[in-house]
C-alpha cells in the first residue's frame, strides 16, 4: 500500500479485505498484504472515512469499491504474472492490476497522476485548504477563475452531461453536496429552508466556461462539483499511461469504476461482477463479460447515513435537493471511456426508469444495467447478444430479468 500524503496518513491506509481474484500467486500476496494493512489500521485506530454498512461486517466501502467485483481471473500465461498495487485516492481505494514485468516503473506515474487530479479537482474542504475547484467555488460572483486544462476538460464534459440530462446530472451541485456533507461522519438532515436555498443556487445554465480556460459563476454561493465524473477521467488517464507504456492487460479499479485494458492474458474477456446491492461484498447479481472497456456503477450505498430509520445517500436530485429516490437501487454503465460511464451511471440513477434507460439506449457506445429495489433488472440491447462487444449475464435467481421498461 502506498501512502499519499495529499490525503494525510490516516486516510492513505485502508482496511484489509481482498475481493480481487487473480492467479493464485497474486491472490495470496494481496491477501497477506491487505491483512497486514488491516492490522496496522486497527493499531492506528484509523476511522474509515465512509459510512459503515448496516449489512456488512466492518467498514463497507473500500468497500463499496464494490459496486463491482472481479471474478476468477485465471491466467493461463506462464510468463505474465499480475502485479497489484493500491492507494487511497479520490475517496476510495484505487487498485491497479497489471500484467507486465515492468510494473514498478509504470504504476508510479499512474498513481502520481491520479493524486494530481484529486489535488486539482477535489471540492472537499475537509481534505484540502485549496484546489482549483475550491478556488472557483470561493471566487467572488462574476469573477473569472483560471483552471488547468485538465480541470477545464472535466468541467466541459460535466456541463455536457448536465445539458444532455436536462440537469439530472448537475455540474453545479456543490451547494447541495456541501450542505448535506455526506461522508463527514457528523451528518444530519438539513432544514427545508436550507435545502430550498441550496437548490436555488444550483443551475448549470449559469456556469460559464470561458474561451481563455477560466470559469465564472454569476452568484455568490454557487459552486461546481465533479465527484460524479472525475473518477472516470482519472481512470481513463491511468489507462492511457499504462497503454502508452505498452501494457496489454490490466484492471484499474477505482471503487465502483472498473476499467480493463485488453482481454485477460489468455485472450478471453474479463469477467466483471455487478455487485448485489443489498448484500455484502463478493455477492454479485450478474457478470459483465468485456475486453478493453469500462464498467461503472452508481448506487445509494456508496456513501450514506441513517436518521430516524431513513437512509440518506450521496446522489442528490437537483430538483428536490434530497437524495434521489425513484425505486432504483443501482445503475451500471458499460462504455469505452470511463468519464462517460461515470457521468452516465449517476445520470441514469437520478433520471430513473424509463427516462434514464431510454437516454442510454439512444446514445452510441454505451450500455447499462438498471437494478430496482424490488429486484428487477433492465439491460440495454447491446449487452444482451452474444455478438456484442460486452455481454451481461444474470446469475442471482432472486433477481428477474425484464424487457424494456414501460412508460
Ligand atoms: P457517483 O454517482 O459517481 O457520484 C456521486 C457524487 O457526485 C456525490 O458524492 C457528489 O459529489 C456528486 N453528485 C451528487 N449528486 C449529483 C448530481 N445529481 N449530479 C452530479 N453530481 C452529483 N472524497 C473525500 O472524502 N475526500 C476527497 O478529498 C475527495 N476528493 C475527490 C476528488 C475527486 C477528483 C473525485 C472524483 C472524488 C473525490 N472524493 C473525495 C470522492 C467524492 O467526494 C465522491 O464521494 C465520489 O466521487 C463519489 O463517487 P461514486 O462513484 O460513489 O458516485
Ligand atoms: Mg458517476
Amino acid at each position: 500500500m502506498r501512502l499519499y500524503h495529499t490525503l494525510g496518513i490516516e486516510k492513505s491506509l485502508f482496511r484489509g479485505n481482498t475481493w480481487l481474484g487473480n492467479d493464485l500467486d497474486g491472490k495470496n500476496n494481496t491477501l497477506l498484504h491487505t491483512f497486514c494493512c488491516a492490522g496496522f489500521c486497527r493499531w492506528l485506530q484509523w476511522r474509515p472515512m465512509t459510512i459503515t454498512s448496516p449489512v456488512g461486517p466492518g467498514p463497507f466501502r473500500a468497500v463499496l469499491a464494490a459496486a463491482l467485483v472481479f471474478l476468477l481471473f485465471s491466467c493461463s500465461s506462464e510468463t505474465l504474472r499480475p502485479r497489484v498495487d493500491e492507494a487511497y485516492l479520490l475517496g476510495t481505494v484505487v487498485r491497479i492490476t497489471v500484467y507486465t514485468d515492468e510494473a514498478e516503473a509504470l504504476l508510479e506515474p499512474v498513481f502520481a497522476r491520479v493524486a494530481d487530479i484529486e489535488a486539482r479537482m477535489s471540492t472537499s474542504e475537509r481534505d484540502y485548504d485549496r484546489t482549483e475547484l475550491l478556488d472557483v467555488n470561493r471566487a467572488p460572483a462574476g469573477t473569472a477563475t483560471p483552471v488547468s486544462a485538465d480541470t477545464f476538460e472535466v468541467l466541459k464534459e460535466a456541463l455536457r452531461y448536465s445539458e444532455l440530462s436536462d440537469g439530472a446530472f448537475e455540474v453545479t451541485i456543490w451547494p447541495l453536496v456541501r450542505l448535506w456533507d455526506i461522508g463527514s461522519g457528523h451528518e444530519s438532515v438539513p432544514s427545508e429552508g436550507d435545502i430550498a436555498r441550496a437548490v436555488s443556487l444550483v443551475d448549470y445554465r449559469k456556469l460559464s466556461l470561458n474561451d481563455d480556460g477560466s470559469v465564472t459563476l454569476p452568484e455568490e454561493g454557487m459552486g461546481v462539483d465533479v465527484g460524479a465524473i472525475a473518477k472516470g477521467y482519472a481512470a481513463d488517464e491511468g489507462a492511457r499511461i499504462l497503454r502508452e507504456g505498452g501494457v496489454k492487460h490490466a484492471i484499474l479499479d477505482f471503487g465502483g469504476n472498473i476499467l480493463v485494458i485488453g482481454s485477460k492474458p489468455d485472450g478471453t474477456p474479463w469477467r466483471v461482477g455487478v455487485q448485489r446491492p443489498d448484500a455484502r461484498r463478493n455477492e454479485y447479481i450478474g457478470i459483465v463479460y468485456t475486453s478493453g472497456r469500462t464498467v461503472v456503477t452508481s448506487g445509494p450505498y456508496e456513501r450514506f447515513f441513517v436518521e430516524d430509520g431513513v437512509r440518506y445517500h450521496h446522489i442528490l436530485d437537483p430538483a428536490t435537493g434530497y437524495p434521489s429516490r425513484n425505486g432504483l437501487e443501482q445503475v451500471t454503465v458499460v462504455g469505452d471511456r470511463s468519464i462517460d460511464a461515470d457521468a452516465l451511471s449517476t445520470t441514469g440513477y437520478v433520471m430513473g426508469l424509463p427516462a434514464g434507460f431510454t437516454l442510454i439506449e439512444e446514445l452510441d457506445g454505451v450500455e447499462a444495467v438498471f437494478v430496482t429495489e424490488d429486484h428487477r433488472v433492465y439491460v440495454t440491447s447491446g449487452l444482451k447478444g452474444p455478438d456484442g462487444r460486452s455481454r451481461f449475464e444474470l446469475v442471482d435467481e432472486e433477481f428477474r430479468l425484464m424487457g424494456p421498461p414501460e412508460g
